[in-house]
């Protein structure tokens, strides 16, 4: 694209014009020019032919004098141009580099003192941002030091190398001096010869700031000298002239080529322009101008921002892509993968070409944005996949065969096998840097893994004991009716032995040793001694209840009377008695009733044949397993304080003797009666 007008970058309000991102994109287009590209600028007196040079060495279109109406001002500021179609000797078809040209428009120096310092400004400026600068000067400008650039010169180097003397990779400025309307009397030797000297002799006059005192002028510039023939009168040669000089902007790897490595800012372009707005700024505003730092906050400002798209791209892909692959570590993972990698390379592309400590900072702080968006799908997998393998866990201990396998066995072998399981899916999303710290999860993991076994333990335990319950109680409560309805005087004795080892026998597939069970959940020796003494509770409250609900007043009577009677009634080969004398009654009577009687004392109170009086050995009001026994309640629902061993009161027992004795007259009443009847008939 030829023929298109130059923008202006900085005004002659010396403000920066934002327009150049645009000009930019207009140039480029699509293209990704990232490195590739080149800034040249030009300096020198006004009117000395600077726009129509770089006009026909670029077909650049900036306004000269011959545009303009004769003798008036081109706009003063600095222009910006783009090209890729520099005038050269050959023909190049390929490759053309793109070059943007900035071209300075000072005034004429009419306005001495303003002019000076735009001026001034403005090569400060080129100097940090081109890469070449040419200085257009007259031939016989040189060697006078007044009225050519090199007192200009003088105060750039000046400024310039505190910035530079700070500098310490081997960036450089190539300062090509173009010399106007050579006709060649004085040959270019000589007039570039004079020129370095005067160079040398400015900077050796420099007053160099500290560290910087044995710098040379080379550390910072390469110089060039061309001359070119007097465009008016040697038109074609100096066409020719402007075409070899082009040659040197585009024959890359020749000695003469122009644009080293050495010279270019390392800037990717759509860096670029913030670059020249902060350093315009600095110039504008007399601030030290450090051209290594300014880098770095374009580098990181840019490589922000490309994190920032990237990342904002990443983001919008996410959830879909993601959401039908929940299910499946594989397809998860490569999705998840790919997504990350995708975003990585989109960044990579572009901030790769910033500063190179910057862009991998930035870079790593993408992979850990990029790895907290990732790691709420990584816990939601995990959390289901806890819960699904946990829920296989309590089907397989559950249906597990009770013949071969142990809770405790079936539980181990199914806890082993899923912390594997678990652990290999965690590996997964480690190793393919997915996820950088598990701890978080594993220690959620282990947690809601032991509250889960809590679980299953109490459901087992549950069971366990519903199914003693079930046998225990029936048996206890039968054994103590059985005895309590026949009793003797060691009663108690009976009682108390077969309460223990009733207890026994039903918990003796659990007992390790006298005392010591293991009821094979998986609990620790203080659980089982626990859940042991909540059995004897129950063992306890069984009994007492039994006890009690048994022998009621009436209860107790009618076991005196059978007691009675069956002495009183049948002899001693247990065939039924028949009375001949009254006499024989009453000493039948006297002996029935005190055998009768000997165990009114054991059923009214509960002691053992050496007369202790028994006492639970646990706290029967204590709940066992979370549950009440609503018998040791009252209506307030507060424990009676009732004692085992009391069975009958004071009053109870007068209660019983009398009707037992009412019963017995009667009984001898019946007898005697029966003799009179015998002999009546
Ligand atoms: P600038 O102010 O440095 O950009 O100068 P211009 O490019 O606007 O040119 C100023 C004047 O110098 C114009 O009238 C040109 O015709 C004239 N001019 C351009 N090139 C040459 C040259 O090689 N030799 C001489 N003597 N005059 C030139
Ligand atoms: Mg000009």
């Amino acid at each position: 694209m030829t023929d298109r007008s130059a923008i202006q970058l900085i005004d002659e309000e010396k403000e920066f014009h934002q327009s150049a991102l645009q000009y930019f994109q207009q140039c480029i287009g699509n293209r990704d020019v990232g490195l590739d590209y080149h800034v040249i600028s030009v300096f020198g007196s006004q009117s000395s032919g600077k726009s129509t040079l770089l006009n026909v060495l670029f077909n650049t279109n900036f306004d000269t004098m011959d545009a303009q109406v004769k003798r008036q001002q081109t706009t003063k500021g600095i222009w910006l141009a783009h090209t890729n179609e520099v005038n050269t000797t050959m023909a190049i078809n390929s490759g053309r580099p793109d070059i943007f040209v900035l071209d300075v428009e000072g005034s004429d120096g009419s306005e001495r003192g303003e002019d000076q310092d735009f001026e001034r400004k403005a090569a400060l400026f080129a100097i940090a941002v081109s890469e070449v600068l040419i200085v257009n000067m007259w031939e016989q400008q040189i060697g006078l030091y007044q009225g050519n650039n090199m007192a200009l010169l003088k105060t750039v180097f000046e400024v310039n190398l505190s910035l530079f003397g700070k500098n310490d990779n081997d960036h450089k400025v190539l300062l090509l001096f173009v010399i106007r309307d050579h006709v060649g009397v004085t040959p270019l030797s000589s007039l570039s010869d004079s020129v370095t000297r005067e160079l040398e002799k400015i900077w050796s006059e420099l007053s160099k700031p500290a560290g910087c005192e044995g710098s040379s002028l080379y550390d910072f510039f390469d110089l060039k000298f061309l001359g070119l023939a007097h465009k008016l009168l040697q038109e074609d040669k100096f066409t020719q002239d402007v075409k070899k000089l082009g040659d040197s902007f585009v024959m890359k790897g020749t000695e003469n080529y122009y644009f080293k490595p050495q010279y270019h800012h390392r800037l990717p372009l759509d860096g670029w322009t913030m670059y020249a707005e902060n350093c315009w700024d600095q110039i504008e505003h007399n601030k030290d101008l450090d051209l290594p730092t300014q880098q770095i906050l374009v580098a990181r400002f840019k490589t922000e921002e490309i994190s920032n798209e990237a990342l904002e791209e990443f983001i919008s892909k996410y959830d879909e892509s993601i959401a039908p692959l929940k299910g499946s570590l594989g397809s998860l993972t490569s999705q998840l993968v790919k997504l990350k990698e995708e975003c990585l390379t989109k960044y990579d592309e572009q901030a790769s070409r910033y500063a190179r400590n910057v862009y991998m900072e930035k870079r790593e702080s993408l992979i850990v944005k990029l790895n907290s968006h990732i790691s709420g799908t990584i816990n939601e997998f995990l959390e289901t996949l806890m819960e699904k393998l946990w829920e296989e866990l309590k089907v397989q201990v559950l249906s597990r065969d009770k013949a071969t396998t142990s809770f405790v066995e079936s539980l181990t072998i199914g806890r082993t096998s899923i912390e594997k399981e678990f652990k290999k899916s965690i590996d997964t999303f480690k190793n393919l840097g997915l996820l950088t710290s598990d701890e978080e999860i594993t220690s959620k993991f282990s947690t809601d893994f032991e509250e889960k076994v809590k679980q299953l333990r109490d459901a087992e335990l549950k069971t366990k004991i519903s199914r003693i319950r079930k046998n225990l109680i029936p048996e206890l409560k039968d054994h103590v009716i059985h005895l309590l309805s026949h009793p003797s005087k060691k009663v108690w004795d009976d009682i108390m032995d077969d309460f223990e080892s009733t207890i026994r026998s039903n918990l003796s597939v659990y007992q390790l040793e006298k005392g010591k069970y293991d009821f094979k959940i998986g609990f620790s020796d203080g659980e089982n001694a626990n859940i042991y003494k909540n059995i004897r509770i129950l063992a306890w409250r069984t009994l007492d209840t039994t006890v009690h609900d048994y022998l009621k007043i009436d209860t107790i009577v009618s076991i005196l009377r059978d007691r009675f009677e069956d002495v009183f009634r049948y002899d001693a080969e247990g065939s039924p008695r028949l009375w001949k004398t009254e006499e024989e009654i009453d000493g039948a009577f006297r002996i029935a009733k005190e055998h009768a009687l000997e165990v009114f004392e054991v059923l009214s109170l509960a002691i053992t044949s050496e007369n202790v009086e028994i006492i639970p050995d646990v706290p029967m009001s204590e709940e066992e397993n979370g549950e009440d026994n609503e018998i040791y309640r009252d209506n307030e629902g507060v424990f009676h304080s009732r004692r085992f061993a009391h069975i009958l009161t004071e009053l109870q027992k007068e209660n019983v003797l009398d009707q037992f004795r009412r019963q017995i007259n009667i009984t001898v009443l019946d007898s005697k009666r029966s003799i009179i009847t015998t002999r009546t008939h």
